[in-house]
């Protein structure tokens, strides 16, 4: 019955949210700080929805215009047919402080779609903040669409719909779930483009690391998805973040060439070829596309200035990553600082790399820049 309750202020929190997912979505991407009005708005804003509490107050208000019958409205439980009999339960538990359970969980996001191989992973807060155990569970309806680890990260297995939901462990009647859309890759569209410019591109390895910069492209259908030895690299050091009390999550993972040529394009238009090309790769020149770098939480030059970002910046070469494109690196790597952008390399080439100080490019002695 406490059931009752949660999908109200899940809903609630939905209709807040609704409005910008649609508008986030397309933002998992290289971004640009100097231009990133609307990429601020990407998922991690959405921790500022209001808690459940808020929500269910003003839910209350609402749905009350319209039983106006009701004498005491303070206290109505507004759905009609469900008497306050319910709420004893609630008010048993939150008077027992041995045994606080979790009343509500609210999601960063509800829904959202992915290409095939790409992941994401929303933040879960639960409710009340106080509790002791909020650990969490989670599932796939249907693990051919889409996977779930453990710590709530999703990953587009084949194309279709399903729902991933996160229940308290303690109080498994409270949970929130999120409705994914896997599209497919657009596989099929490369291989019919046999003319395309990078159709006889080679892969470049430099001391048996894959390079992909503005020097050196991937072939159009190179399409390796997500490196799992790098999905684990970050898994492990993910735990180490949360072992500190520190959140990071991957907000953009892998990236199909076609997919970057559409963000390319895209950021043309806006703020042409010139400044496109100091934060966002074209087609075929994207590290993405290797499938060994990740773009954590806030993609904007805000994330220099978390704790996250100083743990990583120290942490990460321990977990086999680099900071890719470091600050005052644009003439060598060919990018601005992109704080959040990690290049998975291995542990002993990350270390080797991290303690010399260097960029990837003055590591190996190579340029990062356009033919033309
Ligand atoms: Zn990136």
């Amino acid at each position: 019955m406490k059931k009752l309750k949660i999908p109200a202020a899940v809903l609630a929190v939905l209709a807040l949210s609704a409005c910008a997912s649609v508008e986030e979505y397309p933002e998992e991407t290289d971004a640009i700080p100097v231009l990133g009005d609307n990429i601020i708005s990407s998922e991690p804003l959405a921790h500022e929805t209001a808690a459940p509490d808020t929500e269910a107050v003003s839910e209350t208000s609402e749905t009350s215009d319209t039983v106006t019958e009701i004498s005491k409205p303070a206290e109505t439980w507004t759905d009609s047919e469900e008497p306050p009999i319910e709420l004893p339960v609630q008010t048993e538990e939150e008077n027992d402080p041995d045994s606080i359970e979790i009343t509500a969980i609210e999601l960063t996001y509800y829904e959202i779609t992915l290409e095939e191989g790409d992941s994401s992973m929303p933040i879960v807060t639960m409710y009340p903040e106080d509790a002791p155990d909020k650990s969490e569970i989670w599932s796939s309806s249907d693990e051919s669409v889409a996977e779930v680890d453990d710590i709530g990260n999703i990953t587009a297995i084949s194309e279709g719909e399903c729902i991933i939901k996160v229940q308290s462990a303690v109080s498994p009647d409270v949970y929130a779930e999120v409705s994914v859309t896997v599209t497919a890759a657009p596989e099929t569209e490369e291989t019919e483009a046999p003319e395309s410019i990078e159709s006889d591109t080679q892969l470049t390895y430099i001391d048996g690391i894959l390079i992909a910069n503005k020097t050196y492209a991937l072939p159009a259908d190179y399409a390796p998805g997500v490196d799992p030895d790098a999905q684990a690299a970050f898994d492990k050091m993910q735990s180490a973040a949360a072992a500190e009390g520190l959140n990071i999550y991957i907000s953009s993972g892998y990236r199909s060439y076609d997919y970057q040529a559409g963000l390319y394009e895209r950021y043309v238009e806006r703020s042409g070829k010139a400044e496109a090309d100091r934060y966002s790769a074209r087609p075929g020149h994207s590290e993405h596309q290797t499938g060994l770098a990740f773009d954590l939480n806030t993609i904007d030059i805000t994330f220099a200035d978390t704790a996250e970002y100083d743990w990583l910046k120290v942490h990460c070469a321990e977990y086999g990553f680099i900071i890719r494109y470091p600050e005052n690196g644009e003439s060598v790597t060919g990018y601005m600082y992109e704080p959040w952008h990690i290049r998975y390399l291995g542990t002993d080439t990350a270390k080797k790399v991290y303690d010399s100080g260097l960029t990837l490019e003055e590591y190996l002695g190579i340029d990062s820049k356009y033919s033309e």
